[in-house]
């Protein structure tokens, strides 16, 4: 079976309610004239603006997903958003992991097998994120701290849990800075997290479980990166906050 090619913007804190509205219907507007392709678009705007986006969108077979969700169910967790209040506002996904949620929140992998729990649980398709640092990779310990955000997070799901998850490859080193993981580096480590959820899961959800990449992904490297056999599409941060870009995107497969 092939798998689902995608393409998620991730517009982080950015957009007040005006920006959103004319962000969304800007891309709404593209992807109508202009999408030639089967890929799956995204959008994860701040949560205060999922349910207008959402009924902006949603016409056009767009997604949209959280930036982030509550491990808890409900109840005394003051600031807490939680996986069935996003649901209910029209979110049919939610990105999990970030590694800005990782750092500046101190986001365990204990915390967030419990947010991708509370996310199935309310049909929210998690958008898992993991990646290493600089150091991590300099020190030639980039496959083991993936293997390890594997093992400690989703790969505690059972089967049927892990195959409604999207992986999502974001060298910490490449989030924002400019900086794009070569290709090589890129096809790499999608083939190693592939064989990670073969050896885990089995061959049949090895082939189907999209693992897109993350990292300073822009109109003008994303046709290389979305060529390469394991990489099934993009987490675009900043460049998913200009729709003509976006959309350039979008049209890289
Ligand atoms: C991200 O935040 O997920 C991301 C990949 O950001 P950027 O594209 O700006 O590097």
């Amino acid at each position: 079976m092939e798998r689902r090619k995608i393409v998620a913007g991730n517009w982080k804190m950015n957009c007040n309610r005006e920006e959103a509205l004319s962000l969304a219907t800007e891309i709404a507007g593209m992807v109508k004239d202009e999408k030639h392709n089967h890929a799956l678009v995204i959008l994860a705007p701040p949560s205060v603006h999922i349910a207008s986006v959402a009924h902006l969108t949603k016409p056009y077979g767009i997604v949209v997903a959280a930036q982030n969700c509550s491990g808890e169910q409900s109840g005394a967790f003051t600031g807490e958003v939680s996986a069935s209040m996003i649901s209910s506002v029209g979110a049919e996904a939610v990105i999990i992991g970030h590694s800005e949620r990782r750092s500046y929140f101190n986001e365990s992998d204990e915390f967030l097998l419990k947010k991708v729990r509370q996310a199935l649980l309310n049909n929210l398709t998690p958008i898992f994120c993991l990646g290493e640092s600089l150091s991590d990779r300099e020190s030639d310990k980039h496959f083991e701290v993936v293997e390890n955000q594997l093992k400690n997070a989703v790969f505690k799901l059972t089967h049927d849990e892990f195959s409604k998850l999207v992986i999502a490859y974001e060298p910490v080193w490449a989030i924002g800075t400019g900086k794009t993981a070569t290709t090589d580096q890129a096809q790499e480590m999608h083939s190693f997290i592939r064989k990670m959820i073969f050896g885990q899961f089995g061959s049949a959800l090895a082939e189907v479980i999209p693992v897109i990449y993350g990292g300073s992904c822009n109109e003008n490297n994303a046709r290389e990166l979305f060529s390469q056999p394991d990489v099934d599409g993009g987490l675009i941060g900043g460049a998913s906050l200009k729709s003509r870009s976006f959309m350039n995107i979008i049209n890289s497969f």
